[in-house]
C-alpha cells in the first residue's frame, strides 16, 4: 500500500514499469520490459508468467503483490524464477526503449 505516495500531476508522463523475469539463484534469464501503463504491466506480467509457466512447465504462484509472480518447477534444485513489475519514473528508461520517436 502507499506504493504511489509520490504521483506527481506533471511527471505522469515520465512514469512507466519494468517488467522483469528473474532467474533466481542463476543470474540469467533476466529479460526487462517496459510499459507505459500499470494496467498494461499487469497483464503482460500475467500473460508472461502463464507463458513462461507453459513453456517451462513449471507451476506459477501469484504472489502477494500485484503483477509478482513464482514460478517452480518443484525440483530441489531448481530455485525456480519471479516474474515482477517495478514502478520508475526516470524519463530516460523511455528513450533508450523508444527513442526519440516524437
Ligand atoms: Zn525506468
Amino acid at each position: 500500500m502507499g506504493s504511489i505516495s509520490q504521483a506527481r500531476p506533471l511527471g505522469v508522463r515520465g512514469r512507466h514499469y519494468h517488467l522483469s523475469d528473474t532467474t533466481i539463484g542463476g543470474g540469467f534469464g533476466y529479460r526487462d520490459d517496459i510499459f507505459p501503463s500499470r494496467r498494461e504491466a499487469l497483464a503482460a506480467a500475467r500473460e508472461r508468467a502463464d507463458w513462461l509457466g507453459a513453456l517451462t512447465g513449471c507451476r506459477v504462484h501469484p504472489l502477494a503483490e500485484a503483477g509478482r509472480y513464482l514460478l517452480t518447477t518443484g525440483r530441489p534444485r531448481d530455485a525456480g524464477r519471479i516474474i515482477e513489475l517495478e514502478e520508475c519514473d526516470d524519463p530516460e528508461c523511455l528513450e533508450i526503449a523508444y527513442g526519440s520517436v516524437c
